[in-house]
């Protein structure tokens, strides 16, 4: 793998215009005068506005324009080739250009693309349905999987059987799963508990659970949501934990993971208790408790200790409240090999790790392997039941997108889901974690590595002014930012999370690209904050 290999592009299609170089038809309003910038790379900064971007800084330098990926590489237009040390923003699971799944998505393209959910079931869909329920569902058989009062055989059973995720609802992405899961909890309660006080939400500081306005209301992260603040529904948070800047930790591990030194008395746990009890009093009840499990993502790539999310929905669930899991990150076996539940296959969501079963699991990103925008929020059979009625009492969920339960998603989510179960991809994950964290160790010697976390698959590493102070750069220093161009210069991409740079390998990934990837951090690190040593 080189990073600046001049290898010839592959051919581009789509476009009208003129033909320019190497094969790339040039749209006739692009600028031909800036030969050194790719005709691509003018399209785009002609007519794309990128997502999260701040557009002044991306129309200053020339885009990185991404035309082919294998594995874990991703190669441009100039032929330069780089590792994805993201899975390109957290959504691909097995590498790119995934034989089985390209396979599986070309036989479908001979049949159909896609075809209305709206009025008719269709193929692939109803078999991914079916596949998603057995697997939501594989952690409540688990011996360590607790209900709300053990009692007789006969009744622990009937209780498991009652938590069942039954019903999936498919959309396109991890914002529509949230949306999903919210408007249904909020129905659900509305019917179950009647219309007053309105139904209320909890979710966790620094929460984010994607960009349509009702999972904007659900997060907490000021600089993304204060701004639409006006168009938002009010929703309450409650701390979570950050083991490394945790009021409550005595503990200040020199080099190691905080979680790993925890020394407090779960205050974080008591606070949400207060909190729900709090609301009770008012008397409004929590609807429902929605959190990530295991990592918060957006928020910064912070893990919960083990045992917080155990914790925190008993408490949910002794005041009522239903529980919506945010998988959108942490699914599909992203998050952690360690416990080994039914067969010796490992869980592949991230609450199944603390026998946590939601009344919400939203999945997305990874469920169709990262290929496809695709998504589900699986629920139980009693919600479903609340929404039963004849047409006349308009029970109905009023709620759908044009492509729910796209076949060509359904294929790749379907072959992912095949290739995730097999010895090899199971063997390889575990493999890759080790690596991870051996790696990982390698970057605590850097001053300006304050903490580095990692739960399973995932890995943050956030930058600080100097590791004894802890001190944090500001945002307007661009510290996460800078670090990851000068990693792309070293041919690995990945995105920060503010001062948090991730590290989300595919898991197709071999030793020596984690190793370049980790390398590219540190060096980065070297370079970036050299004027500070
Ligand atoms: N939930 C979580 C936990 C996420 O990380 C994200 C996206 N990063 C979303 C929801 C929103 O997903 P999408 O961008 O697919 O709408």
């Amino acid at each position: 793998m080189t990073t600046s290999s001049p290898r010839p592009s592959p051919p581009f299609h789509g476009g009208e215009g003129v033909k320019a170089k190497n094969n790339v038809k040039m749209h006739p309003t692009v600028n031909r005068r800036s030969p050194a910038m790719h005709p691509l790379a003018q399209l785009d900064q002609k007519f794309v506005w990128h997502p999260f971007t701040q557009m002044r800084d991306w129309l200053r330098r020339e885009p990185i324009v991404i035309v082919a990926g294998q594995g874990a590489v991703l190669r441009d237009v100039k032929g330069r080739e780089f590792l994805d040390a993201n899975s390109s923003i957290w959504t691909n699971l097995h590498g790119h250009q995934h034989p089985k799944i390209n396979a599986a998505i070309a036989r479908q393209l001979k049949k159909i693309s896609h075809s209305s959910a709206l009025g008719f079931a269709n193929e692939p869909a109803s078999i991914l349905a079916g596949r998603l329920v057995e697997k939501a569902n594989a952690g409540i058989y688990d011996s360590r999987f607790t209900i709300d009062a053990p009692t007789e055989k006969s009744a622990r059973k009937s209780q498991i059987e009652n938590r069942k995720l039954e019903k999936v609802f498919f959309s396109d992405d991890g914002s529509t799963a949230l949306e999903v899961a919210l408007k249904l909890a909020y129905e659900y309660t509305r019917r179950t508990r009647g219309n007053k006080p309105p139904p209320r939400f909890l979710s966790l500081e620094g929460a984010y659970h994607g960009d349509t306005v009702g999972a904007v209301s659900l997060g907490h992260i000021d600089l993304f949501h204060r701004s639409f603040s006006g168009l938002l529904f009010k929703t309450d948070k409650v701390m979570s934990p950050y083991c490394y800047r945790c009021p409550f930790n005595r503990a200040k591990p020199e080099r190691d993971d905080a979680r790993n030194h925890r020394k407090c008395n779960w205050e974080c746990v008591g606070l949400v208790e207060q909190k729900f009890s709090a609301q009770k009093k008012k008397g409004g009840a929590y609807a429902a408790f929605v959190f990530e499990p295991l990592m918060q993502g957006a928020a910064g790539m912070i893990p919960q200790p083990d045992g917080w999310l155990r914790r925190v929905t008993d408490i949910a669930r002794g005041h009522g409240a239903l529980l919506i899991a945010d998988e959108v990150m942490t699914g599909f076996g992203r998050t952690n090999l360690k416990f080994k539940i039914q067969n010796s296959k490992p869980p592949l969501f991230a609450c199944q790790h603390e026998n946590v079963q939601p009344d919400f699991l939203c999945v997305a990103k990874g469920l169709t392997g990262g290929y496809l925008p695709m998504a589900a929020t699986l629920t139980t059979q009693k919600v479903f039941a609340a929404f039963l009625g004849e047409y006349e009492e308009f029970k109905t969920f009023f709620h759908g997108h044009s492509f729910t339960g796209n076949q060509l998603g359904a294929v790749a989510a379907l072959a992912s889901l095949d290739i995730l179960q097999t010895e090899k991809s199971v063997r390889q994950r575990a493999q890759l974690q080790r690596t991870l964290h051996e790696a990982l160790q390698t970057l605590w010697p850097l001053p300006n590595v304050g903490d580095i976390r990692q739960a399973g698959l995932v890995a943050g590493i956030e930058l600080v002014k100097d590791w004894r102070t802890r001190a944090p750069f500001a945002l307007r220093e661009r510290a996460g930012i800078r670090v990851c161009e000068a990693m792309a210069k070293r041919g690995v991409l990945t995105r920060p999370v503010g001062n948090v740079i991730v590290l989300m390998p595919p898991y197709c990934t071999t030793r020596a690209q984690l190793q370049k990837m980790v390398s590219a951090l540190r060096e980065a690190v070297e370079e970036v904050f050299a004027d500070r040593r």
